[in-house]
């Protein structure tokens, strides 16, 4: 087991950064934004995470999977506290995790209403299909352009 002592907070950002996100596995936690803070308190780690939006059923997964993310690395005294104000906005989600959405084929979240445009060919023709998509974070859009429909990462 590792002594808590002997890690770093920056470490655990490390750790933290190889957690999927349950609904779209290609980013981590850390880059969907909803990792707040990380404190080492004694022997333990406090990670405070802000659900993307209050009831998401994925939360209960995260927290699952930041337990044993983090025991993986004899990290087994985690504390999670959930912080719901101020609550998280598309604006959390980093650089890296906006490329890695485009890359995946869902559109990035905008302010403002639907998508800007289209993920593939990057078109304004866009159209929503449903409100639902694959996951309740998700609503399914369509491009009138190259007629591929595409997920849209709707949590805000
Ligand atoms: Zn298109």
């Amino acid at each position: 087991m590792t002594a808590v002592s002997d890690i770093s907070e920056a470490q655990i950002w490390t750790y933290l950064e190889s957690v999927p996100d349950p609904e779209i596995p290609v980013i981590s936690i850390v880059d969907l934004g909803v990792v707040r803070s990380v404190e080492i308190t004694g022997k333990s780690v406090e990670v405070t995470i802000t659900p993307t939006y209050s009831g998401c059923p994925a939360m209960a997964v995260i927290a699952m999977d930041i337990e044993t993310g983090l025991a993986k690395h004899g990290i087994t005294d985690v504390h999670l506290k959930t912080q719901i104000a101020p609550p998280w906005t598309t604006d959390w989600l980093s650089e890296k995790g906006l490329a890695r959405l485009a890359d995946y084929g869902i559109a990035a979240p905008q302010k403002a209403g639907g998508p800007a445009c289209c993920p593939r060919c990057q078109s304004k023709a866009v159209e929503r299909v449903s409100q639902f998509g694959s996951t309740p974070c998700k609503a399914q859009w369509r491009c009138t352009d190259c007629l591929e429909p595409f997920d849209y990462f709707k949590c805000i």
